[in-house]
């Protein structure tokens, strides 16, 4: 049986392990294993993911609009529409479209001239003295043809060719101002004949200055055929390639335009106009660039440029895209500042408002944000630049990601906790469990000696009657007197164990009728006379007669009493004393203060040592203390007066101190209880006993 009950013990242990053990300790190392592993968890990671998305996201947009720049190009190329007209179409940060030929000759609507001369380029108009002190007189509305003849003075003393053009040309626009219009005409036809191509030291050619000013002149006379002029002069001019850097087509074609719109129709004055501002705007492109324009054709013929591809170069003001269509070579200029303002406008929007990163757009030169967690450069088509990912917030970021190891922290020594939690109650349950298996394999060999001692008795001192071994009347009378004894013994054992099987069963009842209390003592007491005779003891009893009638079961109240009595005299030498009282009290039962009947049993016998005070009502349960353990017992009788006490809507309580003895005192409450047929389950009972120290 004890083999059964450790295997049974055992099996719950291991339950109760796995359950709080085992499956925490799993779980925590899951927790564990998973938050190390798990990148989730790593805010820096989780910064840097975002930081690649966004470089990501920022690279392939910047691949999609130069792809669908080239794709533009390859399309009008293959279409046979210039690619040099209309730049924005292709790009809107495009601005001079250049074609070269196979001999690196620039064919585009203006042309890169070479300087007139360096001295000219170095002095300028101010060597012009002549000129100047002619052109101040005229201006200031001196008279016309002095002013030409001081124009002819001028021309005669400038060495420049193109100098003494311009003072021709100035000549004769004062002779025909002086009302000598065959004269001042013949002399502009001359200018324009002979030095038509020469540009005046502002730039303007001479041919188209004499236009200009012919045109100008008829529109008086003849406004239409000056209109029709002046629109020849605006066609021819936008056909010409325009000159870099020192053309003043643009002005001039302006001028004529203006002075003809009022005759000309207002669709072709508004396309005209378009024409010569966009080549105007990249004739300025084409001179900012053109410092950079020599280095990127060395760059594309050291590259090779083959057909369909598209190399990229960044310059200092321009980023070149060149590629090669049949035998020409067209090189794209975008407007670098332009391009990049709005790549770093745009490259913020690539992360979100609550994202933890800033992105940034890094130019060669600038400097690089700190706390940058990731950096992509923008090469092929922006090499030098590139797009970083920076840290918005690091302080926050970092407090952020403490707090998470904090709560990783934190689940882990709760984790820890409940293990340790659930194996000190682990331990502790398994504790009691053995505990009660150890009393239950005591109880049965108990009862079996507590059987077996009174039946051997009985039959003894029967058969020494029958065979008339005993010979005197005394011994008779002992005889007979051991068999009552062992008898009354027998019965309070068996009766013990029967009303502890059915109260465990929960079968147990008991009929509470009103009664004196005291009766029913007395009652029990005298039925076990003769064993307490038999060790000599002496009772001290006080059971008034007047005490109010209780609501009792009177069989249960004996057995409860017998039990105390019987403990009082089993736990104290022979001989010893014990007092029975009965009085009434006042106590609180049932959480509240109420008249009680208390029925108490003293003995000065060997008492109880405090810690068994809280466990001797518990089933099974005898002091391990030596003195009691030399008495024999089976551990159920306080519990069953326990039991039957509540049944009574009462109580037990001990008061006691090891050496000293002890009083168990039963209390009754005086009002009666509501249910007179009562029974509790009994393992569900809380058990309302109080224990004390002190006799
Ligand atoms: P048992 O049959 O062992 O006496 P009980 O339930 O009656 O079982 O008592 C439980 C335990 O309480 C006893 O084993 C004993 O240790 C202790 N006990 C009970 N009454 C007394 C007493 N009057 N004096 C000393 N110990 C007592």
């Amino acid at each position: 049986m004890e083999d059964a009950l450790h295997v049974e013990s055992v099996l719950r242990f291991a339950t109760i392990f796995a359950g709080t053990v085992v499956v925490p300790a799993l779980l925590l190392g899951w927790i564990g294993i998973r938050s190390i592993r798990s990148e989730e968890l790593d805010v820096q990671a989780e910064a840097r993911r975002t930081a690649q998305a966004a470089t990501r996201t920022f690279t392939d947009s910047l691949d999609r609009e130069f792809q669908g720049f080239q794709d533009a190009v390859q399309t009008r190329l293959e279409s046979g529409r210039s690619t040099l007209e209309s730049p924005k179409e292709l790009h809107p940060d495009l601005v001079v479209a250049l074609r070269f030929d196979r001999d690196l000759r620039l064919e585009a609507p203006f042309q890169v001239e070479e300087r007139a001369s360096a001295a000219h380029s170095a002095g300028g108009p101010l060597s012009m003295a002549a000129w100047r002190s002619a052109d101040r007189y005229a201006r200031r509305g001196g008279d016309p043809e002095r002013a030409a003849a001081r124009f002819a003075q001028a021309a005669s003393h400038l060495d420049r060719p193109e100098e003494a053009a311009r003072a021709q040309f100035d000549r004769g626009r004062m002779l025909i101002e002086a009302g000598k219009v065959r004269e001042g005409t013949a002399a502009l036809q001359v200018v324009a004949a002979d030095e038509g191509s020469l540009r005046d030291p502002w730039g303007f050619r001479c041919g188209d200055l004499v236009a200009l000013e012919l045109a100008e002149g008829q529109l008086s006379q003849d406004p239409d055929g000056g209109a029709a002029r002046l629109r020849a002069l605006v066609e021819r001019l936008l056909t010409d390639p325009w000159t870099v850097g020192r053309g003043g087509e643009g002005a001039v074609a302006r001028r004529a335009l203006s002075l003809a719109e009022p005759l000309l129709e207002p669709d072709w004055v508004a396309g005209a106009r378009g024409r010569i501002a966009r080549r105007s705007a990249m004739l300025y492109w084409a001179e900012q660039l053109l410092p950079e324009l020599d280095p990127a054709m060395a760059w594309a013929e050291a590259e090779g440029v083959k057909p369909g591809v598209v190399r990229w170069r960044t310059g200092s003001h321009a980023l070149w895209a060149t590629t090669r269509w049949e035998d020409d070579l067209y090189t794209y200029a975008f407007d670098l500042d332009s391009l990049t303002s709005r790549l770093k406008a745009d490259v913020r929007g690539v992360v979100t408002r609550e994202a933890p990163v800033t992105v940034f757009l890094i130019g060669p030169d600038e400097a690089e944000p700190s706390e940058v967690i990731e950096r992509r450069p923008l090469a092929p088509y922006l090499s030098g630049w590139s797009v970083a990912v920076a840290l918005r917030d690091p302080a926050a970021l970092r407090s952020d990601q403490a707090w998470r190891r904090t709560l990783r922290f934190g689940i882990v020594m709760i984790s820890v906790g409940m293990i340790a939690l659930g194996f000190m109650t682990s331990v502790r349950l398994i504790g009691r469990e053995l505990d009660v298996a150890r009393m239950k394999a005591d109880f049965a060999a108990s009862v079996s000696h507590e059987l077996r001692s009174p039946i051997t008795h009985i039959r003894l001192q029967g058969e020494s009657l029958l065979l008339g071994l005993a010979d005197t009347d005394e011994e008779r009378d002992a005889a007979y007197q051991a068999i009552v004894r062992e008898s009354e013994r027998l019965s309070r054992l068996v009766d013990n164990v029967l009303d502890f099987a059915a109260i465990e069963r929960g079968a147990k009842r008991y009929a509470l009728r009103p009664g004196d209390l005291c009766e029913s003592v007395r009652r029990a007491l005298v039925s076990m006379e003769s064993s307490l005779e038999f060790k000599d003891m002496t009772l001290e009893i006080v059971l008034p007669d007047d005490l109010p009638a209780v609501h009792h079961d009177a069989d249960a109240v004996a057995q409860c009493v017998i039990n105390l009595v019987s403990n009082a005299a089993k736990y104290s030498p022979d001989g010893a004393t014990l007092q029975i009282q009965a009085k009434v009290g006042e106590g609180e039962l049932g959480g509240r203060v109420q008249p009680v009947i208390e029925v108490s049993v003293v003995d000065h016998g060997i008492g109880i040592a405090a810690h068994d005070l809280r466990q001797i009502f518990e089933p099974f349960y005898r002091s391990r203390d030596s003195q009691a353990r030399r008495r024999k017992g089976t551990g159920i009788g306080l519990t069953i007066t326990r039991y039957i006490m509540e049944a009574h809507g009462g109580d037990i309580q001990v008061q006691s101190k090891l050496g000293k003895g002890s009083t168990f005192i039963l209390r009754f409450p005086l009002e009666p209880p509501v249910d007179t047929d009562r029974g509790t389950r009994f393992l569900a009972s809380s058990g309302r006993h109080r224990a004390g120290t002190g006799a």
